[in-house]
């Protein structure tokens, strides 16, 4: 590659949003064929809304939502503040919260109105060792739609879950089918789960869905399928996705995420959506042609 071609694709990628980190990013990018996206806010919106808070066993749904609130106002998580603004629109007060602790990937603990507090996914109620199955097919039926449960714990007890949708990006769809054209096979990668996973991944035509991935899981991916020989890009947004973009032979930062994300990747994207990545790949492309 002569310094001057790439300088020009730096020089276009900026104009089209594109940053590129380095000659190196670009002229591996034109020669991936696996590109693994991270689902929630690359994917969707990013901007989850709470849909459903159900009590079971004779719990109150407004205390539940409130306690479920008050807990997520420790965490900084996209599916937090979908919690907190659908408990505040529902003029919910919200409570105190202390021993507030966060685990990665699973979900947050903490105590509010002399109870403890946990809310999560299926991982973290592993964890706690609490039962699911008594709600499971109510879960089942939320998922299918594409929606992300969260169980509610209070002293030690399941009490209900709440649920929330995180909507498509308008530009998702066609960009994926762009990719696909370019004939990139595409993974989703998330650390949600396998039935809300595969109801968003089967509505784009994405290949191949790896659900229930904490941010090591992301990394390890990326090793395995570059063991294998693939080239492989990783697209995320988040602190979470930062181990992943670093070990991906390009990283792609989704610029409206995290400043970790940015510092390891190959390419950011100032407006985060999928459409720059389509920009970028036929940049790298026709550089490299015009160089070869
Ligand atoms: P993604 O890979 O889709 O960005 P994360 O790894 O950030 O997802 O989170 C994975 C899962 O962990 C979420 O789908 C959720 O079930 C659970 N989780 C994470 N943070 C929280 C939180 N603050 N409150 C409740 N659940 C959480
Ligand atoms: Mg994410």
């Amino acid at each position: 590659a002569t310094p001057m071609s790439i300088m020009i694709a730096t020089g276009r990628g900026a104009q089209e949003g594109v940053l590129i980190k380095d000659a190196e990013a670009l002229e591996r990018f034109a020669r991936v064929d696996t590109l693994i996206v991270d689902k929630t806010g690359t994917l969707t919106e990013g901007k989850p809304r709470l849909t459903d808070v159900v009590p079971v066993g004779g719990a109150e749904e407004m205390r539940l939502l409130k306690l479920a609130a008050s807990l997520e106002r420790g965490s900084e998580h996209p599916l937090a503040e979908a919690i907190v603004s659908g408990a505040q629109e529902r003029g919910v007060d919200l409570g105190e919260v202390t021993d507030f602790e966060a685990r990665t990937g699973k979900g947050v603990r903490g105590k509010a109105e002399g109870v403890s507090l946990a809310l999560g996914n299926a991982a973290m109620m592993d964890d706690l060792g609490i039962d699911i199955t008594p709600v499971a097919d109510q879960v089942r039926s939320l998922r299918d739609a594409g929606k992300t449960v969260m169980f509610v714990v209070i002293d030690e007890r399941l009490e209900g879950f709440v649920a929330v949708a995180d909507r498509i990006k308008q530009t998702t769809a066609a960009a994926i089918k762009a990719l696909h054209d370019n004939g990139l096979k595409i993974i989703m990668a998330t650390g949600d789960n396998e039935r809300t996973a595969r109801a968003v991944a089967t509505s784009l035509g994405i290949d191949e869905v790896r659900a229930d991935v904490l941010p090591e899981g992301k990394k390890a991916l990326v090793d395995e399928l570059r063991a294998k020989g693939a080239v492989v890009a990783m697209a995320g947004d988040g602190v979470n996705d930062a181990p992943a973009l670093a070990a991906a032979d390009v990283g792609i930062a989704m610029g409206t995420g995290a400043d970790v994300a940015m510092e390891s990747a190959g390419l950011t994207l100032v407006k985060g959506d999928l459409n720059g990545i389509v920009r970028a790949r036929r940049l790298a492309m026709a550089t490299m042609r015009n160089i070869r």
